[in-house]
């Protein structure tokens, strides 16, 4: 890790605590993000791992030593300090996280004055500092100084709740389950939807970084126990947060786990409905289904690259007010262009109580897909020849080749083939309206990739 010049990676920097993320390492990048800040006023703060306060000190320290003054808002979801350094005005913000990985690993973001994390081009000149030794330590009558910032959360909720019609969703008194991952997503949910008129039951609402309940991972895998509980106290609905809150994934009043492109899709068609029109910015490994609700409700669909920061910067640059992505994160430029947990679980109950419906019957009004997917093994050295063929091969179809190739057919049928960002494999996933349909098309493009792996190789 941390070699060939690189810290960050698709999302922050990222790495096992006390292997490849020790105390030193956070020291320097502290340093490097105070030199790249040049003096500046940040925030910061941390979830609830247990590495968490330990590196924090240690970015501070560094911080400090580069000049940068830091408002430590302590713990707290990712959108909330998101939200803190764009209401606060200050230059920027580090936060202490790892998202979603298990709880030995952690990781830090670099947030700029907007609350949006920083570009890749600004990143790299943090990995500059920090790789060719151009700290810049101050003199010591220039250190900067460390002061608490108390009440981030309760401004975020506020904030929050502006863009829903909190009467409203107060009239119907839903019963909401959240199942927060022992995270962060505690600190903020229950209390948000408590001022919705809610009735609340937790799960796994305890601090404790070793997460006990269940990886900080929203996959339908790892919320049996959420469903479960949505069902026998019977619940209107059921959210599980990542372990930074920025990520958030429904339970219907029957007990089924919906996948986020469905939420989003949820999402944009209630926006789209009063805001004709507008783009709406989605990863190509997005649904089929986001571009169908686009095309009904008259949005134009902008497709990215996959990862989240490239969803944020693209609002950022079009002024989009709406993006998401299939695992859960919504993005409401009106409130923040960044996935917000908080703020997706108040825009479903404002639709839920918009239109008075419950969450399976506005799912199952959404166009249904069938998925399949595959992989197949590809060295890492072939892997931008493979690409290049495939382009060659597919230039004529309806497709998209700004992450992997993206191709669209006639029949509602859709493939996307890409490359792993970390192991030697290239990745299919196929869509379409039967599941036959989608296990045919994966298997047509399997052998494709496989002819042209195979005759690289030789
Ligand atoms: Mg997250």
């Amino acid at each position: 890790m941390f070699t060939q010049r690189r810290l960050f990676g698709t999302n922050g920097i990222r790495g096992l605590v006390n292997k490849e993320l020790t105390p030193e390492t956070a020291i320097k990048i502290g340093a490097a993000t105070g030199t790249f800040f040049k003096s500046g006023r940040l925030i910061l703060g941390y979830d609830a791992r247990t590495s968490g306060p330990m590196l924090a000190k240690a970015v501070i320290s560094g911080l400090n030593a580069a000049g940068c003054d830091v408002f430590l808002a302590g713990m707290a979801p990712t959108p909330a300090l998101q939200y803190a350094v764009k209401k606060h005005e200050m230059h920027g913000g580090v936060i202490i996280t790892a998202s979603h990985n298990p709880p030995e690993y952690n990781g830090i973001k670099v947030i700029w004055s907007d609350g949006i994390e920083i570009s890749r081009e600004q990143e790299i000149q943090i990995e500059n500092v920090f790789f060719d030794d151009k700290i810049r330590y101050v003199s010591w009558d220039k250190i900067g100084v460390a002061n608490d910032l108390p009440g981030v959360i309760e401004d975020y909720l506020k904030a929050v709740e502006k863009h829903v019609d909190v009467v409203r969703i107060a009239k119907k008194q839903y019963h909401v389950v959240v199942d927060a991952a022992n995270s962060v997503g505690s600190l903020a949910a229950p209390r948000l939807l408590r001022e919705l008129g809610c009735k609340v039951t937790t799960i796994n609402a305890n601090i404790d970084g070793t997460f006990p309940g269940r990886l900080p991972e929203p996959r339908p895998e790892n919320l049996g126990e959420l469903a479960m509980a949505v069902k026998a106290v019977g619940a209107d609905l059921g959210v599980a947060y990542d372990g930074d809150a920025d990520r958030s994934v429904f339970v219907d009043e029957q007990g089924d786990i919906h996948w986020g492109d469905k939420t989003f899709a949820l999402v944009e068609k209630h926006f789209l409905k009063e805001n004709a029109g507008e783009k709406v910015v989605t990863p190509v490994s997005s649904s089929s289904l986001i571009k169908d609700i686009a095309d009904a409700y008259d949005g134009e669909i902008v497709w990215t690259k996959v990862g989240s920061v490239t969803v944020s910067q693209t609002m950022k640059k079009l002024r989009a007010k709406l993006g998401g992505e299939e695992n859960g994160g919504i993005f409401y430029g009106p409130h923040q262009a960044v996935r917000d947990g908080a703020m997706s679980t108040a825009l479903i109950l404002d639709i839920m109580a918009r239109t008075g419906d419950k969450l399976s019957k506005l799912i199952s009004e959404l166009p249904r897909y069938f998925i399949e997917k595959a992989k197949i093994e590809c060295p890492e050295d072939l892997k931008e020849k493979v690409l290049e063929k495939l382009i060659e091969h597919t230039k004529r179809l309806n497709v998209n080749t700004i992450d992997g190739v993206k191709i669209w057919f006639k029949d509602k049928r859709a493939i996307l083939i890409r490359p792993s960002g970390t192991e030697p494999i290239y990745r299919l996933y196929a869509e379409a309206k039967t599941q036959e349909s989608a296990e045919e098309l994966t298997k047509k493009y399997h052998l494709e990739l496989k002819k042209i792996i195979d005759i690289l190789r030789k």
